[in-house]
Order: C-alpha cells, then sequence, then structure tokens
C-alpha cells in the first residue's frame, strides 16, 4: 500500500472517530431526558444543569474539533484524543454522582489504540492521568465521595488499561511484521518464479525463445488461429552451409555467427512476432499480425540483411540463410503448419540456398508462389 493511501485511511478513521464522539454526545442528552423522567430535582434545574450546560460544553469541544481537524494539516490523531478526553471528562465532572460513569475516563485510552503508535497510547494514558486528577481537584463531590482506596483502585485499572494496551500494539506490530516479511518473500517467490519462466523458455546462447516455448505458443496461436481471430505465419530459418563454417573458423566463431543472425530476426520484427531458436542453426519466426505480403517481405528483409552482414569471427566474410514460409489456414493444425514451412525451406536449401521459398498447400496465395533471392 502506498503512504499517501494510507494516509488517506488515516483521515477517514479519523472522521470516523469524532462521527462516533457526536453519537455519545447525542447518546449522553437523550440518557438526560431519560433522567428528567425519574429525577426528583425540578424539571427547570435539571434541564438546566444537565442537559443544556452540559450539552453546550460538549458541542463546543466537537465544533472546535472539527474546526481544528479541517484547518490543521497535522497531529490530528492528538486532537481526537484530546477531544475524547475533554468529552468524558465533562459526562463525568457533570454526573460525579454516578460513579461508575468514571469509567468513561478509559475512552481515550481505546481511542488510541486505533493508531498503533506507541507515543499517542503514551499521549492518552498521561492525558487521562491529568484528566482524573483535574477531577479530584475540581470536583468537591467527587473528591469527596472518593476514598483513597476509591482512588488507588482507579489509578490500577488506569495501569491494567495501560498494560493492556502496550500488549495489543505489541502483538499489533509482531503480526504487521509477520505480515510484512511473508508479503516480501511471496514477492520475491514471484520475481524468482518469473524469472525461472523466462529461463526455461530462453535460448541462452541466442536470447531468442528455445524449442519448448515455440511449441507452448504455437499451440496457443494455432487455436486463436482457427477460431479465425489471428492471421498466422511460421518461417522457417536456417544457416546455409554452416557445418562447413564451424569446420573452417571453428564451433566459437560458429556460436558468434548463430548469436548475430539471431539478434538480426529479433530487431526485424516487431512486439506481436515471435522469434525463436527452434534447435542447431535452425530458427522458427512467427507472424500473428501480418498479411501474407508482409510476412514475405519481412522474411526476405531479414534474410537479405543477414547476406549483407559480414562477421568479423569469419574474417569478414558473410553467411546466408535459407527460409521456407507457411501460411496458416484455420483448421490446418500445428503439425502441418510446420511440416510445409520444413517442405519450403527444403525446396529453398535445393535449388541453392540463400531463398525464401513459399509453402505450395492449394490454398496458399499463388501470386507470390515464386522464391525471392538474391
Ligand atoms: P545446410 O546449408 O544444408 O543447412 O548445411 P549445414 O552445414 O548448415 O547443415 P548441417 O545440418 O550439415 O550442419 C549443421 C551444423 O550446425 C552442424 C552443427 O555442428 C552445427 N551446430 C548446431 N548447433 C550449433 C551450435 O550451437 N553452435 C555451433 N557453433 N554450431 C552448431
Ligand atoms: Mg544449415
Ligand atoms: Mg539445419
Amino acid at each position: 500500500m502506498s503512504l499517501s493511501s494510507f494516509s488517506n485511511r488515516q483521515i477517514r478513521w479519523n472522521r470516523l472517530l469524532l462521527k462516533g464522539c457526536w453519537v455519545v454526545f447525542l447518546l449522553s442528552i437523550a440518557t438526560e431526558f431519560l433522567y428528567l423522567q425519574v429525577t426528583e430535582l425540578p424539571a427547570a434545574q435539571f434541564i438546566s444543569s444537565y442537559i443544556v450546560r452540559p450539552a453546550a460544553i460538549m458541542g463546543v469541544i466537537l465544533i472546535a474539533a472539527e474546526i481544528s481537524l479541517r484547518y490543521f494539516s497535522k497531529h490530528h490523531d492528538y486532537i481526537l484524543i484530546t477531544t475524547a478526553t475533554l468529552l468524558t471528562y465533562t459526562v463525568t465532572f457533570v454526573h460525579s454522582s454516578l460513579e461508575y460513569l468514571l469509567f468513561l475516563l478509559f475512552f481515550p485510552i481505546l481511542i488510541s489504540i486505533f493508531y498503533f503508535q506507541y507515543k499517542k497510547l503514551v499521549y492518552a494514558i498521561l492525558i487521562t492521568g491529568v484528566a482524573f486528577a483535574a477531577l479530584l481537584a475540581f470536583n468537591g463531590e467527587i473528591e469527596e465521595r472518593m476514598s483513597s482506596a476509591g482512588v488507588l483502585t482507579m489509578a490500577i485499572i488506569l495501569l491494567v488499561y495501560s498494560g493492556i494496551g502496550f500488549g495489543i500494539l505489541a502483538r499489533g506490530k509482531e503480526i504487521l511484521s509477520h505480515l510484512r516479511s511473508s508479503y516480501e518473500s511471496n514477492q520475491e517467490l514471484l520475481v524468482r518464479t518469473i524469472m525461472m519462466d523466462k529461463l526455461a523458455k530462453t535460448d541462452a546462447l541466442t536470447d531468442t525463445y528455445n524449442h519448448m516455448a515455440y511449441h507452448e505458443y504455437t499451440d496457443y496461436l494455432v487455436a486463436q488461429a482457427d477460431k479465425e481471430v489471428l492471421q498466422l505465419h511460421l518461417a522457417i530459418m536456417d544457416i546455409d552451409n554452416f557445418k562447413k563454417i564451424n569446420d573452417t573458423f571453428g564451433h566459437k566463431a560458429g556460436d558468434v555467427v548463430l548469436r548475430k543472425v539471431a539478434s538480426i530476426a529479433r530487431l526485424k520484427t516487431g512486439s506481436n512476432d515471435f522469434v525463436a531458436r527452434y534447435g542447431g542453426e535452425e530458427f522458427v519466426i512467427l507472424f500473428t499480425e501480418k498479411s501474407f505480403q508482409e510476412a514475405f517481405d519481412l522474411v526476405e528483409d531479414i534474410r537479405k540483411e543477414i547476406a549483407a552482414s559480414s562477421h568479423d569471427t569469419l574474417d569478414g566474410s558473410n553467411v546466408t540463410v535459407s527460409i521456407g514460409l507457411n501460411a496458416y489456414i484455420p483448421g490446418m493444425g500445428k503439425e502441418e503448419l510446420f511440416k510445409l514451412a520444413d517442405a519450403a525451406l527444403y525446396e529453398a536449401k535445393r535449388s541453392g540456398k540463400n531463398r525464401t521459398v513459399i509453402a505450395q498447400p492449394e490454398q496458399t496465395p499463388q501470386h507470390l508462389a515464386a522464391s525471392g533471392s538474391c
């Protein structure tokens, strides 16, 4: 998750918490109206002391919080913890006769846990302690009714809440670091799998696809071509007299030639074409979005470029290639696609090499059925 989306979520959480404070405010007023039905105090006095005054104070606190959240770009979390403390302080101060309401004072500690940060928890504990001390100092009734044992009990409960708060944060951080490390190792695994997959499909010498990748890819492309989703053409390209090159200049020089031929084929073809080393000095090129004429022109371009390139490792001499080109016809099948291209390649070799011959099934466009040569 990006840092900005994380802080957006934090802002949403803060808004939600402030809404929660408004709900507490409304609930406390509603509860007062219930108490109004059973109180022995005169209604006017009750409404003034327990409804209007606290509602006004709490309203001011909440509006101040709303304004602060809107106009301060920082410290939103502290503003909310402080708001919660002021609200609980007001409620417990007003209802000093209801001792159990003192437990509301721990509310900000619970809120601080939302932020999963020790410093905010510490702030909430401190401000809660201050609120409790202020209640004892400024509210005569609470001070009077609370024995030292009661104060001690509240202090111990504050400690226990704090301990639980720290425990939750520690546990949360533990889970987070566990999630992070498993996320990282999953990412690593994914990258490794992609790399392994690429290695398994790549020919190490020429950096083109290998024999296995050709078969995998052709299965898929033939299925698509059968549905007439794409136009498929296969060219098989074989280096002429390569054995002689090896015999004359050595196997290493032969390897350099293989790499050069492959790189010309890769550079000339586009992202929707597929170049693979089928084996030895034989390459296949699959075209997936070209017309027959375009495929023919491109293989001719490749052939001519190879023939025109001289090789330092061969003392400046050139190599040539022969090519068999076949257009896929729906229903032809993968084997036939290859067989016909191979037969065309054989014909190119037989008729003098350094040329492209087009496969000759009845359906192949006849106007290109002549061979191209230099
Ligand atoms: P043609 O024109 O009819 O294709 O004749 P050719 O000599 O090219 O064909 P042949 O099948 O007789 O010889 C292919 C040679 O390719 C034999 C083999 O040693 C060589 N070869 C196959 N793989 C590699 C390789 O990875 N590196 C090198 N340097 N040579 C290879
Ligand atoms: Mg050869
Ligand atoms: Mg060969």
